[in-house]
């Protein structure tokens, strides 16, 4: 059988959902970034992002259960208030709390579809990656980035945001979501 056919057979469509066991494992550690499977990987990450109007996304959401993450924080319907940057790919991440001091803020995950959540997280983190060259790079982020950043990370570790939320009065539909937003920016 011709490999690509085996490829697209093995691998289901669109993100993984929450009860795919490839979201509660342990992801792998990147040892070379220069493979012809990392760069393809990446790209899928990238493509996949681009569509679904997210601001973040890990491997593990697209099967690949690998230690690489991109935050690409973008306003969107999704997360209108969010800032814009350029994507960032991070490979093999960590990251160093920069104060203690933690927000509540809404949440949600393409792996996750139709709720959000209220979710604390740092507000000042400095990240340590390797980018897509396999040069080490160091970021400080605070904020919004900040929280895609350790969602993300989250999923590395076979996490999602749902584990972290305190009270499950703080998990609303995404349509009460969507309404909320709209309050907010004075819209209805
Ligand atoms: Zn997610």
């Amino acid at each position: 059988m011709n490999k690509n056919i085996k490829e697209k057979i093995r691998r289901p469509e669109g993100f993984a959902q929450l009860g795919d066991c490839i979201l509660r494992q342990q992801a792998l550690r990147v040892s070379d970034v220069n493979t012809s499977h990392i760069k393809q990987i990446i790209k899928t990450m990238k493509t996949m992002l681009s569509t679904s109007k997210g601001v973040g996304v890990a491997a593990p959401q697209l099967f690949e259960s690998l230690r690489i993450v991109i935050v690409a924080s973008r306003p969107s319907e999704r997360y209108p208030l969010a800032p814009k940057m350029d994507p960032v790919v991070m490979i093999n991440p960590s990251f160093k709390v920069l104060s203690q001091s933690k927000k509540k803020d809404w949440e949600g995950c393409l792996s996750i579809p139709g709720i959000r959540a209220l979710v604390p997280r740092y507000e000042n983190i400095q990240i340590d990656y390797a980018d897509e060259q396999g040069n080490i790079q160091e970021l400080i982020a605070e904020n919004f980035v900040a929280r895609i950043f350790q969602h993300e990370y989250d999923h590395l570790n076979g996490l999602v945001y749902l584990d972290r939320v305190e009270n499950n009065n703080d998990i609303i539909a995404e349509s009460e979501f969507q309404k909320l937003m709209r309050n907010y920016n004075g819209l209805s």
